[in-house]
């Protein structure tokens, strides 16, 4: 298999999901709504798919787990006690000339990444000359290594501290010292940097005053919060223990040009893991584990994904990483991992007037407990298996095919029937395997054009089986069997396909390598 090129492969990834009914463009007769998305037909499916894959990895698998699902609007106070209201902004920045907006953070970053590229260029040249190169004793005396690690040192501690202070002004300056330019404009003409709150809101009742805002829900972690003591009661949810959750989450993004990997409407799936005071960091260490085992149970190239341990923590937060996934444009965050203490729970406390413990019947005594996070977005995820999966090929005679290996269990049909022709009594015989697989499995029938042809179709929406149904299977009760990936085929009983499917496509067939 040839990966397609990285620098192809994210426009083909867009023009594929287009083109194959996966991802449209939110209102696009309207020329669309930028960084909103809907799912098509194939899409939905995919997406579904690996929503059950999640939950049955999170609640089936778990006694101690069960799921909730909150509604988007909560009471506004809520996002008061999150801290959502008052801190949950981007610092953005303006282009005088191209009026382009950026995130203030990003540009920074930005210019240490170019840094980091030359210190990475340094490395890789030397590690060709020496034999035995020691590249972290090379990092450690390099002149020119030294040089630019200084700088990012520099520039990482000025920032800290400039967003620690809420300094603003020196966010700016900054900018200008390091002389950065809008990409656009090629110009430094920049406006003041402003704080951005990302919550969307809106208002509720048909009077728009001050005390009736409501917010759209940027996370759908605090559903789960708010509904602790409800689960945990009449749950009878005995410590440790886990509220599971899927569900939309808005956030108004500055920077959202990157497809579906940051949208202003997007799904999450959250789960809250409850635990003793104390015992975090052991739960901490558990779920980073079982997290990244599941990334790796799809199967798309344990290369693909790292751990990005935080080092800067968000105050009320004791350890947090993310996993990352190197997509077409880089490593980037795919699931963030986070030990929140019992910060959350006690903020709705104070808040709400209301107990928010748990009485431990073996210590004897109540306490509010510490949580650890797991939160992944839906829609990253799908881009991450999708830019994984999409495989262009070079087959035996010279001609390509498009092929999306998606693990068999996620794909939108597990199979697909074709009668060889369209008549013979074969498309009779099509349909009556498709009446037999349907309450099992999403199957397709396809009738239309050449079998080779239908063999691309569906090797590029990822099915991982066609059944070809032939004058011989009127005979003697067989088909065809085609695999996707070996493009090898087989003569199967037709009595014989469905413990052949649920042996191979089933989500019983991840959840067990868990
Ligand atoms: P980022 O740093 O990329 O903005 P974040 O740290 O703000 O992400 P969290 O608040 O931890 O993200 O949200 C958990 C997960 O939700 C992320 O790991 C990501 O998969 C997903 N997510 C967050 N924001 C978006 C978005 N705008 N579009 C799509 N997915 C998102």
């Amino acid at each position: 298999m040839n990966p397609i090129k990285p620098e192809d492969a994210f426009k083909n990834i867009i023009s594929h999901s287009k083109e194959y009914g996966f991802i449209f463009q939110s209102s696009e007769i309207y020329d669309g709504l930028s960084a909103v998305y809907d799912y098509g037909q194939l899409g939905a499916e995919l997406k579904k798919n690996i929503r059950d894959y999640w939950w049955q990895a999170m609640v089936q698998l778990h006694h101690n787990i069960v799921g909730i699902d909150a509604a988007i609007f909560m009471h506004p106070t809520t996002w008061k006690a999150s801290g959502h209201v008052d801190a949950f902004n981007d610092p953005l920045i303006d282009n005088k000339d191209s009026k382009k907006r950026y995130r203030a953070d990003v540009l920074i970053e930005e210019h240490i990444g170019k840094l980091e590229d030359k210190i990475a260029k340094e490395v890789e040249k030397a590690a060709k000359r020496f034999e035995n190169f020691d590249e972290a004793m090379f990092r450690g005396t390099n002149a020119r290594v030294q040089e630019y690690q200084k700088k990012i040192d520099e520039i990482e501690a000025r920032f800290k501290q400039a967003l620690n202070d809420n300094n603003l002004e020196e966010v700016k300056q900054i900018i200008l010292d390091l002389e950065i330019v809008c990409p656009i404009s090629g110009s430094r003409n920049w406006t003041d940097v402003r704080q951005f709150n990302l919550m969307f809101s809106t208002s509720m009742g048909s009077v728009s005053e001050e005390s009736s805002t409501i917010y759209l829900r940027p996370e759908t972690a605090q559903g789960i919060f708010v509904n602790y003591l409800n689960v945990q009661k009449t749950g009878r949810m005995k410590i440790p223990f886990g509220i599971a959750q899927t569900g939309k989450a808005f956030r108004n993004e500055i920077v959202a040009r990157q497809f579906i990997f940051r949208m202003r409407e997007f799904e999450q799936m959250e789960m809250q893991f409850f635990v003793k005071p104390g015992t975090e960091m052991e739960w901490y260490a558990y779920w980073k584990q079982a997290r990244l085992n599941w990334h790796l149970s799809l199967g798309l190239g344990a290369e693909k994904y790292r751990y990005h341990d935080h080092v800067k923590l968000a105050h009320y937060a004791n350890a947090a990483c993310d996993i990352e996934h190197r997509f077409p444009f880089g490593f980037k965050e795919l699931e963030g991992i986070h030990s929140r203490t019992d910060f959350d729970l006690k903020q709705h406390e104070s808040f709400s007037g209301k107990k928010l413990q748990y009485f431990d019947p073996e210590l004897n005594q109540s306490y509010v407990p510490y949580v650890v996070e797991t939160s992944v977005g839906l829609d990253r995820l799908f881009l991450s298996i999708l830019s994984s999966a999409l495989k262009e090929e070079t087959l035996e005679g010279g001609d390509t095919r498009s092929v999306l290996c998606l693990p068999p269990a996620l794909a939108p049909y597990k199979a697909a029937i074709f009668p060889l022709v369209k008549k013979d009594g074969l498309p009779e015989l099509a349909e009556s395997i498709y009446t037999t697989l349907k309450f099992d499995f999403n199957v397709a029938i396809d009738e239309k054009d050449t079998v080779g042809k239908r063999y691309r179709r569906q090797d590029a929406i990822g099915t991982p089986f066609c059944i070809t149904v032939d004058h011989q299977s009127l005979e003697d009760k067989t088909v065809t069997v085609r695999h996707r990936d070996s493009m090898q085929q087989e003569r199967i009983a037709i009595s014989a396909l469905q413990e052949f499917l649920e042996q191979r496509v089933s989500l019983k067939v991840l959840l067990k390598t868990l």
